[in-house]
Order: C-alpha cells, then sequence, then structure tokens
C-alpha cells in the first residue's frame, strides 16, 4: 500500500461451516438481518473439506465470523485460540468470532433452545426429557438449567447419555424408560424424522399423551411425525424453528454487538421453508 492510500472501508464477511451446507437456511436467515440492520456483509455456506484449512483461511481471508455446524461442532474445538466456559461444558462450539486474528468459539443453541421454550411456556420447575446426547442435546440440557428447569437425557446409547449427564450434572434414563418418566416436555434433539426419512418417528405415539408440550429441533419438515402424532393427541408441539431464529439471532449480536431484527430472521425462515409469507 504506498502512504497516500486509503485503507478502503470494509465489507464484512460471515461463512458457514458444515458438509452439507446446501439445504441450510442459515445463509438466508443472516442475509436477511444484515440487510434489515443496514450492515454491509457477506454470509457465505462453505462446504468444508478440510475443517483445519478451512480455519487456516478464516484467518487469512479476515472472516469475521463462522456459524458451525453438522459434523464440525466438536472438532473445531481444538483448531481455535479460545473456547468459552459454556460451550466447553456443552462441548460444542456453534459460533465462531474473529476479534482481530483470535479465533473464539461460543455455543448459542442453549439459549435458542432456551428462548423458544419459555416463548411458549415456563421451564422453572418443569421436568424436561431431551432425546439425544450430542451436541444439540447438551446444549439442550444446559438451556434448561439455565431456565431453572430439569433436565432428564434419553439416549440410544446410554454410556452417551450417562456421560453427558456426569458433565453437565443432569439426570439420565434409559430411552426404553421414556413411558416411566414423569415429564411435562419432550425435545427430540435427535435427527430422527429429518428429510428425507420425515416418516420416522423417535418414540411409540402412545407415549406422547402424557407431555403438554413436545419439541422437536428438527425443522425440516417444519411438521414432523413426532409433531404430527403429539397434535393427534391434543398436545402441544413446537418445531425447530424458533430455535434456529433464536440461536442464530445471538449469533448476530455477538458479531455485530447491535440488536438483531428476530422478526425479520423468523420470516426469511419461514418463507424458505415455504410457509411465510410470499412478499
Ligand atoms: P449428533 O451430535 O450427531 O447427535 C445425534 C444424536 O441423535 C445422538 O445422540 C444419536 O444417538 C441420536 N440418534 C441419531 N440417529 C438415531 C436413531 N436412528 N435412533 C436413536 N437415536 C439416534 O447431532 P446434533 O448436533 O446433536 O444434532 C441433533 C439434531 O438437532 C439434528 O437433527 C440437528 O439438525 C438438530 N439441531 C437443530 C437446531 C435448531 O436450531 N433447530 C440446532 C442444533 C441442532 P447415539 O449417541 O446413540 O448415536
Amino acid at each position: 500500500m504506498t502512504d497516500g492510500a486509503k485503507v478502503v472501508e470494509e465489507v464484512w464477511v460471515f461463512g458457514l461451516l458444515g458438509n452439507p451446507v446446501s439445504h441450510s437456511l442459515s445463509p438466508k436467515m443472516h442475509r436477511a438481518a444484515f440487510e434489515a440492520m443496514g450492515i454491509e456483509a457477506e454470509y457465505v455456506a462453505f462446504p468444508v473439506v478440510n475443517l483445519e484449512q478451512a480455519v487456516m483461511g478464516i484467518r487469512g481471508l479476515g472472516i469475521r465470523g463462522a456459524s458451525v455446524t453438522i459434523p464440525f461442532k466438536e472438532e473445531i474445538m481444538s483448531l481455535l485460540d479460545e473456547v468459552d466456559r459454556i460451550a466447553s461444558l456443552i462441548g460444542a462450539v456453534n459460533t465462531l468470532v474473529n476479534d482481530h486474528g483470535v479465533l473464539t468459539g461460543t455455543n448459542t443453541d442453549w439459549l435458542g433452545l432456551k428462548r423458544a421454550l419459555e416463548s411458549r411456556i415456563s421451564i422453572r420447575g418443569k421436568r424436561i426429557a431431551i432425546l439425544g446426547a450430542g451436541g444439540a442435546a447438551r446444549a439442550a440440557v444446559y438451556g434448561v438449567m439455565a431456565g431453572r428447569g430439569e433436565p432428564i437425557l434419553l439416549n440410544r446409547t446410554p454410556q452417551r447419555a450417562m456421560r453427558a449427564a456426569k458433565d453437565l450434572g443432569c439426570g439420565w434414563a434409559p430411552w426404553e424408560g421414556l413411558g416411566d418418566l414423569k415429564a411435562h416436555i419432550l425435545v427430540n434433539a435427535t435427527p430422527i424424522g429429518m428429510f428425507p426419512k420425515s416418516h420416522e418417528c423417535p418414540v411409540e405415539p402412545e407415549l406422547l399423551s402424557q407431555f403438554h408440550l413436545v419439541v422437536d429441533m428438527v425443522y425440516n419438515p417444519p411438521r414432523t411425525r413426532l409433531l404430527e402424532e403429539a397434535e393427534a393427541r391434543g398436545v402441544g408441539t413446537m418445531n425447530g424453528v424458533e430455535m434456529l431464529v433464536q440461536q442464530g439471532a445471538e449469533q448476530i449480536r455477538i458479531w455485530t454487538g447491535m440488536e438483531p431484527p428476530v422478526q425479520i430472521m423468523r420470516k426469511a425462515v419461514m418463507k424458505a421453508l415455504g410457509e411465510g409469507d410470499e412478499d
């Protein structure tokens, strides 16, 4: 750069690290947010072939932040300069911040789920059964505990539920024990029922009548078989859209320090799912 050259006003670049990423709704959601906020920014979905090189690329290209999704939420932790306390406890990073070359990993899934649940029901003192023991389930446990609820983990591989329960300080039960569990809310934090295997249901439908609310983290399709079976039994339901929007809104807040346009983000997601206004 010559002495007289001016620094060109920079465009912020953000990315999604995952594989596959082609079906992700995050680009549409985040681009809608940046546009509404008047922020000149790009958000690009990167189908990552080599995570270590991708992280080097973030440093080299000065990418300001990234969302991290399947299958890299755990693997990325060892490649960053810092991982904050909550993401370390959950054991998964879904948000990366590049602060002048220092890469920090954090997690917003827990807050996304907490806010989604609390938009419908008070979770304080409620027993909440969570299916799964991966990053999403562990984030759900943290979110429920932050809202003073009582999470119970149930997982196909019991050792994994046991391990997560020990790490996070919650209860666990065998996958087959759901029928004996007295719980207010059921949260599916497994991919069962996700497109294209939309006919699959993670639990025996007869067991759903005991719950006040059944929540599916899956959002594609928006009405999973699990939610249909719960609805058929008069049980309240919620899909994964609100969690997706709320975790994304928190990413925007972290990256920009500004209030995210949650309603616009929600509308962008609904539209992409064919559920929103056509305007
Ligand atoms: P993950 O780490 O791969 O964990 C998947 C979990 O599902 C594991 O506990 C696994 O059990 C269980 N599982 C998978 N297939 C199963 C089957 N056929 N029968 C019984 N259990 C099965 O995945 P993750 O990152 O936690 O994500 C889980 C789901 O949450 C995904 O569908 C993801 O898209 C969704 N999610 C949604 C949001 C949102 O914003 N809405 C955010 C995060 C995640 P084992 O331990 O026995 O293998």
